[in-house]
């Protein structure tokens, strides 16, 4: 590691990462984990920097906020408050987006964020740090990471495809780890973006409707993401979509709302 992120023993014990686009959180979680577990802060060799690297610190627990559901802060609150798994007795959570968590989320959570038992650390992540509730951000002690462009092209290089392609999949995920983890439904959703938005484009109209009914919401954001970036020319209508689309809309209407931007585009 390059440079310790702690040096002392004092660490926070709820932080909040500022996420720039395209950076990569899964490197600086394992930076973070380090600096709070290992006795030297990140010395890259004892048992527990070893561990960390390798992904089995077992006493990490990783939420979405924008999937988490109350049960689970419930069920967290219920098995940190008890003694860990590991030895050294260190539990750590993550809150991914913590902005998008709901209102009773937070508030089952506050209590715990602002007296955590000993041996509890707290980290959550945003890339809108001003839409963070306040109560949140002052509880926090915060880090900036900035973008790691050189690990998403070395990701993407990995891959077949174009270079404008790239562009767009630098421009329809905001992190590493979440473009690692869509983006084989990425590839899926713009083949058929692409064919939808073709002269022949209503032979795939039922084909789009049926994929459209199986997808969770986040992947409908993500697939009108593309859209959006993919053809600039109705972007401001699909965002209008995406504003809308955590009011649970049904599905088969928000399909149709996107084929028919989708027909505009058609040459
Ligand atoms: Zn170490």
């Amino acid at each position: 590691m390059k440079n310790k992120l702690f040096s002392t023993d004092k660490i926070p014990q709820a932080l909040i990462v500022r996420q720039a686009p395209l950076s990569n959180f899964d490197a600086c979680l394992k930076d973070i984990l380090k600096g709070i577990i290992c006795p030297k802060h990140g010395c890259g060799e004892c048992v527990w920097c070893k561990k960390i690297e390798a992904n089995q610190y077992y006493d990490l627990l990783v939420f979405e906020g924008k999937q988490m559901k109350k049960q689970e802060v419930l069920d967290l609150i219920a098995r940190y408050s008890r003694a860990g798994l590991e030895s050294c007795n260190i539990r750590v959570y993550v809150i991914k987006n913590i902005e998008y968590a709901s209102k009773s989320i937070l508030n089952s959570l506050l209590k715990f964020v602002e007296e955590p038992p000993k041996g509890v650390y707290a980290i959550f992540t945003t890339r809108n740090y001003n839409a963070v509730i306040p109560t949140i951000r002052s509880r926090c002690f915060s880090i900036y990471l900035p973008k790691d462009e050189q690990a998403v092209d070395q990701y993407l290089n990995s891959k077949d495809l174009s270079t404008s392609q790239k562009q767009l999949v630098k421009k329809c995920f905001h992190e590493l780890d979440s473009l690692k983890t869509y983006y084989d439904k990425f590839i899926e959703y713009y083949d058929l973006i692409r064919k939808l938005a073709s002269p022949d484009g209503l032979n795939f109209a039922n084909q789009g409707l049926a994929l459209f009914r199986k997808l969770e919401y986040i992947d409908i954001n993500l697939f009108l993401e593309i859209c959006k970036n993919a053809y600039p020319q109705i972007a401001h209508k699909v965002i209008d979509l995406q504003d809308n689309l955590y009011l649970n809309s049904p599905k088969a209407l928000i399909y149709s709302q996107i084929y028919n931007l989708l027909v505009g585009v058609r040459k």
